[in-house]
């Protein structure tokens, strides 16, 4: 078979919202479970509403969502030769026409068309007339009169469209800027695009591009329309619903993984699993899978996803992830072996990052500040002894493994006749300044012995006043 070529052509008028990542990722998994190729292409031809910004932030959110391109990014401001060579073959070969026909004339038998309650369509005036270029001449496509156009969509199946109804559209207008269905053909003949994964807002347009394909007698690609994403009352999704950036989601703590297992499950399923890889999604995306009833966004199905990806992803691979955040509270990033051991204590109890790098605090603090309550409460008198006697007996160990820590422990226990929990309430104090933290053990193999033995030595010394 063909080298699968998928692609995603953004219009930059905007971030990349939730729905243009999903089409995005849609068509890279499937290039990559092909072995195929992934082209990016900027549909800049919009100059009024397309900024160099927004093509950044396209670039910004799919790099972080680990979405990489084969080729491009080629951008449609830049292909016009490409463009004007097609409108001169299609008018070569009789598929187009020069039309003269003026805006007022255009505009009165629309309006006439609407008051009719009829379909606006251009009349046909010059479709016959053989005019040639000149000044204020678009050029319109010679579309057929009758008949029908097929669309097999492989998701939602066959798609008939009544050729009268579609009528001899502009492909180059008189200002020499090509229209947009005109230019997504070509780029998509000329790119070798043989998959054409989007929303199916587009469907509308397919019979148009089409018409296009036999013209320049391109063969069709296999389109395939997935419908929108709605939010939970089941409206089209918008800002209402929530951050509709990609990267909104970033700076909230979400791992791209998550983003990417989330995106890819408004739409695409595969038996009733829900957590998956980025390698998971590589070796099982399947065009067959994507469905054909719209995806519900679910914000607390994304916040589990979240939680579930920061407990499956290796620590070392987390420390790029979380550093940022640690970074913004004023935490250093530069101990990457220390961070690498702290991440494990927290990843069970953290559910985004931002979670993970409030929880992280204590770890970093030389200082630790007690929450009043919990001091009030735990650093008393009746604590000095297991304090200190915990603190003799961790300067003598050799190791500071959770055997050895237990042992530590255990001796305090049978000396001061204490439970564990009356000890471990005033270390945890001692240790983070709080009540709530990951087990003590952990905090102690990771805090090690300089900081350990300093903060119980604080804590003594604020016990006995
Ligand atoms: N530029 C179009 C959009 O952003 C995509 C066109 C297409 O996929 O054919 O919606």
């Amino acid at each position: 078979m063909a080298t699968i070529i998928t692609r995603f052509p953004p219009s930059p008028t905007g971030y990349l919202h939730l729905g243009g990542a999903r089409t995005a990722l849609f068509n890279w998994l499937y290039a990559r479970h092909t072995g195929g190729r992934f082209v990016l292409r900027i549909e800049d031809t919009d100059q009024a509403r397309s900024t160099q910004q927004s093509v950044d932030a396209i670039f910004e959110a799919l790099e972080w969502l680990g979405i990489d391109w084969d080729e491009g990014p080629y951008y449609q401001s830049r292909r016009y030769d490409i463009y004007n060579q097609r409108v001169e073959k299609l008018l070569e070969t009789g598929h187009a026409y020069y039309c003269e026909c003026s805006t007022e004339r255009l505009e009165r038998m629309r309006a006439e068309a609407l008051a009719a309650g009829g379909k606006p369509k251009y009349d046909g005036t010059c479709r016959e007339r053989g005019l040639a270029a000149g000044p204020g001449r678009v050029v319109r496509f010679k579309a057929p009169l009758s008949g029908t156009t097929v669309l097999e969509d492989v998701i939602k199946g066959p798609i008939v469209f009544q050729n009268a109804e579609l009528d001899d559209f502009i492909i180059l207008r008189s200002d020499g800027h090509p229209t947009y269905n005109f230019v997504v053909v070509v780029d998509d003949v000329t790119m070798g695009i043989n998959h054409v994964i989007r929303g199916d807002d587009h469907v509308n347009n397919t019979p148009r591009q089409i018409l296009l394909y036999k013209a320049l007698g391109a063969d069709l690609p296999v389109f395939g329309h997935v419908p929108m994403v709605l939010g939970p009352d089941r409206t089209r999704l918008s800002k209402r619903h929530g951050a509709m950036s990609v990267t909104a989601y970033r700076d909230m703590g979400y791992l791209p993984a998550a983003m990417i297992n989330f995106l890819v499950r408004l739409g695409w399923s595969c038996g009733d699993e829900e957590f998956f890889t980025r390698n998971d999604l590589i070796a099982k995306f399947s065009i067959e899978n994507i469905g054909r009833s719209a995806g519900v966004f679910n914000p607390e199905k994304l916040l589990a996803l979240n939680a579930d990806h920061i407990k499956a992803t290796p620590p070392s691979e987390l420390v790029p992830h979380l550093a940022p955040f640690l970074a913004q509270r004023g935490l250093p990033v530069d101990d990457t072996a220390y961070i690498e051991k702290i991440i494990p204590t927290l990843a069970p109890r953290s559910k985004t990052l931002v979670e993970m790098a409030e929880a992280a605090r204590f770890y970093f603090e030389t200082d630790i500040a007690y929450d009043e309550k919990a001091a009030a409460k735990f650093l008393k008198p009746e604590a000095a002894e297991p304090l200190a006697l915990l603190t003799a007996n961790l300067k003598g160990l050799a190791d500071f493994d959770e055997p050895s820590l237990e042992a530590a422990f255990t001796d305090v226990m049978d000396r001061s006749g204490l439970k564990l929990g009356k000890i471990a309430q005033p270390v945890r104090v001692a240790l983070t300044g709080g009540t709530v933290s990951p087990g003590i053990f952990e905090i102690i193999a990771v805090l090690g012995p300089e900081r350990t033995l300093a903060r119980l030595e604080k804590a003594l010394a604020h016990i006995r006043g």
